[in-house]
């Protein structure tokens, strides 16, 4: 087993060039957290400008390295969660579509790290998110409606060694059968097969020819003659069928042309009910008593009779490229095809510099690769130049990501268990069949040689949107235009050489295009925070950005954090001056303000921590922490100097804002953490903003008195009040709670499957959606 797993390329030299590709350009997106400018130069700058802010980003830039290579032992004790992006495809260019899937994946890392896991049993119970894709793979499989039977061939009724597996619809009539069909590309006809010859000899093109080779049923023992067929294709990816005359009318046409003998095996009764004639030891069962046992005694028999679907076909593994796992074949003109001892195995490949993309594999351009010695003889003989799919790498990194710096296996089982499956698996959803279903299928594998303790490996998945942005063509030829050629200074965009109009629609990215977008040349002009802050602000995960930098987004991004490091900068200048913070000296009027920040906190709290956790609705996160800066920018200077909830608001904004906008969260926090004489003692200020607890709202404020009274409807029915604070109305996930466990919910909605409950906070009602 050890040694099949090390030929599936463990520490391949192909998977190390993709992490280090990735980890190129998680670098620059991913800080970690060392020292701060301000706490290395005493200096505060009073503004965010574009000096500041490059500043910033540049000084977090070589620390991020060290933060995110440092590998860190695993903690069993601690509730684990494993969220991951798909691999990019290593030989294609990053672009927005990375930059977008990283953001969010780190994003939602770094939350649930400072969260401590206390997001994560709760949503055990729905996983809608994997339904849709679920859908697709299970048609892409197909249903499992026939089986293969197994056959041997003759020539002249002398029996050629050759074995042959056959589909059937209609496994029960098998004893009706009159030939065996197969296509003209099927293998026998080509290659090393040695019914070649005599196949080609009586083959004619676009006819159903009858051959002299015959197969042998080997559950029946009966003989028919292999036909080749008229047709290029058979249903789905079948290339070899059994023709049954009884149950197939077209099988029934093919027999009559040929004037082959079969027996009719269905008899239908006068009450309808059909049963099998002429069928051995099958005779007078129904049909479906009769597939059944028959399929069991295939199966029994090892002749096939596994069900399975006219869908499936051969996972090509194997491919003329340099990109993907050797296989660790070697090719002796004595010895034959020869494995590579497990000693020497890894194989890695060649360092490559120049790929012409054109003719054979580019590992034949490398002699000193393919020649080796036979491991057996020890004569001159060549490796395999073929490599494995990328897709088979693809099929199980995320077990390796959790032990990958082991180089005895592939993979320690303890902490594959602890760290699988993954929670959260983030990705396009063009993979979800091809991708999705391979790693599931490998997955699976492991889990039935016992490597693994978990059969399917991710947990929930998120599908992200597209980045789109505008695309201009020439109405007339369909070509699309490079921004230099088009004329936007007009009220309709015109073709400058031409003066044509356009046609102007938004698409997927693409360099053919010419509506691409170089994520180095936009972090270049608008920083890192800018660029993450954008993309989670632009729209939820799963909707597509439609990427125009001269709308609000961008420029709303920025200001945002302009207005960030301006309320810390008058927080800080107001904690330096000599007057000693009193949250005594407030009045009345500013004890009340002060209230309020803290009700607001606590509301922003319950808020954000909800959409980073259900919907990974960001934006909106993004919107409630933009509106609690605007209050805290509104306070007044009494405030800022003298109350506890202003500083406890600021830090918890700071901490809330670190995980979309790590670089200004980690300078903004080490300012704040500067400031002498604090009012708020339970933040732990030596540490960094990214190793601060996650916020919690405060006990206090669900047990404010206030009480309202929240309208309860099923399936859209009104059904009764149930009283709480108004405060806790407002958390969709209390609110549901509190229900569950009133009076009307044990009556009304106790053992009914709840298939989604609606929160209207402000009109105080929520709509339970129940399972008739
Ligand atoms: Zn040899």
């Amino acid at each position: 087993m050890q040694s099949a797993w090390q030929r599936f390329g463990v520490c391949s030299s192909c998977l190390k060039r993709q992490l280090n590709d990735l980890i190129k350009w998680q670098r620059r997106l991913i800080p970690g957290w060392i020292r701060s400018i301000y706490s290395e130069t005493g200096k505060w700058e009073r503004d965010y400008g574009l000096e500041t802010r490059k500043k910033v980003e540049k000084w977090w830039l070589p620390r991020m390295k060290e933060q995110f290579c440092k590998t860190s032992e695993t903690d069993k004790s601690r509730q684990k969660f494993y969220v991951l992006s798909m691999f990019p495809y290593p030989s294609g260019k990053l672009h927005m579509g990375h930059v977008r899937v990283y953001t969010i994946s780190d994003t939602i890392a770094r939350f649930q790290k400072m969260r401590g896991m206390q997001a994560m049993l709760d949503s055990l119970s729905d996983l809608p998110e994997w339904y849709g894709i679920k859908e697709m793979q299970a048609n892409w499989i197909g249903d499992c409606v026939g089986c293969y039977l197994d056959f041997v061939l003759k020539v002249n009724g002398k029996e050629t060694g050759e074995k042959l597996a056959a589909y059937t619809y209609t496994p029960e009539a098998i004893y009706g059968a009159s030939h065996l069909y197969v296509l003209p590309d099927h293998r026998l006809l080509h290659g090393n097969s040695s019914l070649k010859e005599v196949l080609q000899s009586e083959f004619i093109p676009g006819k159903d020819c009858l051959t002299s080779v015959t197969a042998v049923n080997l559950l029946t023992k009966q003989e028919v003659p292999i036909v080749i067929s008229a047709k290029s294709a058979f249903e789905n990816y079948i290339d070899t069928k059994i023709g049954i005359p009884s149950t197939n009318p077209e099988d029934a046409a093919v027999a009559q042309n040929l004037g082959l003998s079969f027996s009719e095996v269905i008899e239908t009764l006068p009450d309808g009910l059909e049963t099998l004639v002429s069928s051995g030891e099958f005779t007078g069962m129904t049909r479906q008593e009769a597939l059944k046992a028959l399929t069991q005694q295939a199966k029994n028999k090892g002749v096939g009779g596994n069900l399975t679907s006219d869908k499936l076909r051969d996972w090509l593994i194997s491919r003329q490229r340099y990109w993907g796992t050797p296989i660790p074949i070697i090719h002796c003109q004595t010895c034959g095809t020869v494995p590579v001892p497990y000693e020497d195995l890894p194989v890695e490949l060649p360092n490559i510099t120049t790929f012409t993309g054109k003719g054979a594999s580019p590992l034949e351009t490398v002699p000193e690769w393919i020649n080796c010695s036979c491991p057996r003889c020890k004569g001159p003989a060549k490796r395999e130049t073929d490599t494995m799919d990328t897709f088979v790498d693809s099929s199980w990194y995320y077990l390796r990501y959790t032990d990958p710096h082991n180089s005895d296996r592939p993979f320690n089982k303890a902490l594959a268990d602890y760290w699988m499956p993954v929670d959260l698996y983030i990705g396009g959803k063009e993979h979800a069949v091809m991708h999705l279903y391979y790693a599931r299928f490998l997955s699976h594998f492991c889990y039935d040689q016992k490597m693994t303790k978990h059969k399917e490996p991710f947990y929930k998945l998120l599908v992200q949107g597209l980045i789109k942005s505008q695309t201009y063509k020439l109405t007339t030829t369909s070509q699309y235009l490079k921004r230099e050629e088009i004329d936007l200074t007009g009220t309709e965009p015109v073709h400058i050489k031409t003066k044509e109009k356009l046609q102007v629609t938004w698409e997927k990215m693409s360099k053919s295009k010419h509506n691409g977008i170089d994520p180095e040349e936009l972090v270049e002009q608008y920083g890192i925070d800018t660029m993450r802050l954008y993309i989670l602000f632009a729209a939820p995960p799963e909707q597509d950005i439609l990427w125009d930098a001269k709308t609000d987004a961008v420029p709303g991004v920025r200001r945002w954090q302009s207005r960030l490091w301006t309320l810390a900068t008058k927080f800080i200048e107001a904690r330096t001056s000599s007057t000693v913070p009193n949250p005594q000296l407030l009045n009345k009027k500013e004890k009340a303000e002060a209230k309020k920040i803290w009700e607001q906190k606590n509301l922003v709290v319950s808020e954000v921590t909800s959409y980073f956790t259900k919907d990974y609705l960001f934006n909106a996160a993004i919107s409630r922490l933009m509106g609690l800066t605007n209050l805290l920018s509104q306070a007044s200077q009494p405030l800022i100097l003298h109350s506890a909830e202003f500083e406890d608001a600021l830090a918890t904004l700071c901490i809330m804002v670190a995980p979309m906008a790590p670089h200004i969260a980690s300078e903004l926090w080490k300012g704040l953490a500067h400031v002498q004489n604090k009012l708020c003692t339970y933040h732990k200020w030596d540490d960094d903003v990214l190793h601060q607890s996650w916020p919690k709202v405060d006990p206090e404020y669900l047990q404010q008195p206030d009480i309202i009274e929240m309208s309860v409807l099923i399936n859209n029915k009104a059904c009764g009040k149930v009283s709480m604070p108004r405060q806790v109305a407002r958390n969709a996930e209390e609110v549901h709670e509190l229900i569950l466990q009133s009076e009307l919910g044990i009556k009304h909605l106790q053992g009914r499957p709840i298939k989604k409950a609606f929160l209207s906070p402000r009109t105080a009602l929520i709509n339970f959606l129940v399972q008739e």
